[in-house]
C-alpha cells in the first residue's frame, strides 16, 4: 500500500473495514471515486458526516431515527401489546414493508454469536427486559433471522422471558433458511409472521 499517495491508502483502508468489502473492492471503489467529479465525491462525504450527525438510535426500541422516540414508538395507533424482536434496523424495515404488522418493535442490534464474542450484554437484551416490565406487552414475537445465530438468540430470549408468563412466538419457517429477514420478499415474510408459533 506504501506506493499509493497516503490519501488513497487511507480511503482504501477505510473501505476495507466495511462488511463484505475486501482489498480489491476497496481499491476499485477508491479509484472510481478519483475519476468522479469533485461535487459528487463531496456529496458522498457530506452524506457520511450527516449520517452520524443526524441519525441516532431510538432510546426505546433502538431503531434508527432522527427523532427520539422514533415515529413507530410514538405512534398511538400501534398496538403496545405486540412486541416484535428483530436483529437489525434493516429487519424492522422488512417487517414494515409487509404492511401486516401493527405492533411495536425491539431491535437487538445483533444476534448471539459466541464465536465472535457477542453475548447478551453486547445486545439490547437488558433494555428488552426493562420494556417487558413496564409496557403492557401481551405477545413477544421473536423475528430474529432464520440462521444459527438467530435461532440461538430466539431460544435464549424465550427461556429468559418464560417466568414473565407472556405469550412468546417465533416467526414461521418458510423463510429461506440461513437467509436474512431483510432479503425475504414481503409475501413470504407476511406469511411467516402470520404462521408464527408458540415457543
Ligand atoms: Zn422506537
Amino acid at each position: 500500500m506504501s506506493y499509493y499517495p497516503p490519501a488513497v491508502g487511507r480511503l482504501v483502508e477505510a473501505f476495507q473495514r466495511l462488511p463484505g468489502i475486501g482489498p480489491k473492492t476497496a481499491q476499485r471503489l477508491t479509484f472510481h471515486l478519483l475519476k468522479e467529479p469533485a461535487e459528487r465525491v463531496r456529496d458522498l462525504a457530506d452524506a457520511l458526516v450527516e449520517l452520524k450527525a443526524r441519525v441516532l438510535h431510538c432510546a426505546c426500541c433502538f431503531n434508527v431515527t432522527d427523532v427520539d422516540p422514533c415515529r413507530i414508538c410514538a405512534d398511538p395507533a400501534r398496538d403496545p401489546g405486540l412486541l416484535c424482536v428483530v436483529e437489525e434496523p434493516n429487519d424492522l424495515l422488512a417487517m414494515e414493508r409487509t404492511g401486516e404488522y401493527r405492533g411495536r418493535y425491539h431491535v437487538l442490534l445483533g444476534a448471539l454469536s459466541p464465536l465472535e464474542g457477542i453475548g447478551p450484554d453486547e445486545l439490547k437484551v437488558r433494555e428488552l427486559l426493562a420494556r417487558l416490565d413496564t409496557d403492557q406487552v401481551r405477545e413477544l414475537i421473536l423475528a430474529t433471522n432464520p440462521n444459527v445465530e438467530g435461532d440461538a438468540t430466539a431460544i435464549y430470549l424465550a427461556k429468559l422471558v418464560r417466568p414473565l408468563g407472556l405469550r412468546v412466538t417465533r416467526i414461521a419457517r418458510g423463510l429461506p433458511v440461513g437467509g436474512d429477514l431483510e432479503y425475504a420478499d414481503e409475501v413470504t415474510l407476511a406469511r411467516s409472521l402470520e404462521g408464527r408459533r408458540e415457543m
